[in-house]
C-alpha cells in the first residue's frame, strides 16, 4: 500500500502521503499508514485547519546521556508522552528510569478509586498490582526500568503532605543527570502537583526538562496540534523566563517501540473512548503520532542545562 491522495478541503487540504509503515513528515505533508478509509477521515479531521505550508519545527538531535529520570505522574503518562526518546536514549546507553509516583499500593485492600473502578479493579491494591505490570512490560519494551512510588493517586483523596512526597522523589531521582517532569497541558491535577513540587524546590541535577503530555496534548489541542504548546499560567511564577519547546528527535523504530509499549496498558486503553481495546489503543496511539508528525516529536523544554 503506498501513494499520495489529496486532502479535502473541509479537512484542511494539501496532500497526505500513505506509506506502509509509520509517519514520515516532509513539508507541511504527513504519511500514514492506512488501510480503513473510515480511520483516515478520521485522522484527516484531525489536520483541519494547518496552514497550508505549515512547516515542522526542527528536531533536537542531541540524546539525554547518563542517567536519565522520567517522571510519571501516573503509570502510562511518561510512556505516552516521551516513549520514543526513551527507546532512542536507552538503545544509544543512557539508563533511563521511569519513575511513577502514584503508583499506588500494591498491599492496600482499600476500595478502587473512580478511575480504577471503571477499568475494572475491585481495590487499590489490585489496580496497583496489574498497572504495574503493565508499566514493566512498556519500560521493557522501551529498555527502561521502572520506578513505583507507593502514593495513590488524586482519586483516592488520600492526604498525603508534599513533603513527604516530595523526599519520595528527590530520593528517587538521586543519581540522575537528567530528570524530566509533565510540563503541558497539565490539566490534571496530579500532574501540576508534581511539577509545582519540581520547580519549587532545587533538584542538584544537571538537566530539568518539562515535557508535553500525552495523549492530553492531542486531545487538548483538538485540531489546532501546530500550535505551541504553552505553560500553564500557575506555573510561570516559579519559571525564571519564557520556557522554548523543542522537539526531540528519533527514528521509526523507536516510534514504532513506543507505540508496541503504549498498547501495554491494556486497563487504561478502553478509558479513552468506546471500541475493542487494540483498535482503541491503535486509534489512540496514532492520533498521539499524528500530533507528534505535526509537531515535529515529542517535546521538551529544558530549564535548566549544564
Ligand atoms: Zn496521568
Amino acid at each position: 500500500m503506498g501513494g499520495r491522495i489529496g486532502v479535502p478541503s473541509a479537512f484542511g487540504g494539501g496532500v497526505l502521503s500513505i506509506t506502509t509503515s509509520g509517519f514520515e513528515v516532509g513539508e507541511g505533508s504527513a504519511a500514514y499508514s492506512r488501510r480503513s478509509g473510515h480511520r483516515l477521515q478520521l485522522l484527516c479531521s484531525d489536520l483541519s485547519g494547518i496552514p497550508r505550508g505549515q512547516q515542522v519545527p526542527p528536531a533536537d538531535n542531541r540524546i539525554p546521556t547518563g542517567r536519565v529520570a522520567v517522571l510519571s505522574p501516573h503509570l502510562d503518562d511518561a510512556v505516552f508522552s516521551l516513549g520514543a526518546a526513551i527507546a532512542r536514549a536507552s538503545r544509544s546507553g543512557s539508563t533511563c528510569t521511569v519513575v511513577t509516583v502514584f503508583a499506588g499500593d500494591p498491599e492496600s485492600t482499600a476500595q478502587c478509586g473512580w478511575w480504577d473502578r471503571q477499568a475494572g479493579f475491585g481495590s487499590e491494591g489490585e489496580a496497583a498490582r496489574a498497572r504495574r505490570e503493565e508499566d514493566r512490560t512498556a519500560c521493557g519494551l522501551l529498555g527502561a526500568v521502572p520506578l513505583w512510588l507507593p502514593f495513590g493517586d488524586a482519586t483516592y483523596e488520600q492526604t498525603v503532605e508534599d513533603g513527604q512526597i516530595w523526599d519520595a522523589v528527590a530520593e528517587a531521582v538521586r543519581d540522575a543527570a537528567t530528570v524530566l517532569v509533565p510540563g503541558y497541558p497539565l490539566a490534571h491535577v496530579d500532574h501540576l502537583r508534581l511539577t509545582r513540587l519540581t520547580l519549587e524546590r532545587d533538584l542538584p541535577v544537571q538537566r530539568i526538562g518539562l515535557y508535553v503530555e500525552q495523549p492530553y496534548a492531542k486531545r487538548h489541542a483538538g485540531r489546532r496540534a501546530w500550535r505551541r504548546p504553552a505553560v500553564p499560567d500557575q506555573l510561570r511564577e516559579l519559571l525564571a523566563q519564557p520556557v522554548a519547546w523543542t522537539s526531540l528527535a528519533a527514528e521509526r523504530r523507536d516510534r514504532q517501540a513506543k507505540h508496541r509499549a503504549a498498547l501495554a496498558y491494556r486497563s487504561q486503553i478502553p478509558l479513552f473512548g468506546r471500541g475493542r481495546v487494540e483498535a482503541l489503543g491503535r486509534l489512540l496511539i496514532r492520533r498521539v503520532a499524528l500530533y507528534e508528525a505535526i509537531r515535529g516529536g515529542e517535546a521538551v523544554a529544558w530549564l535548566k542545562e549544564p
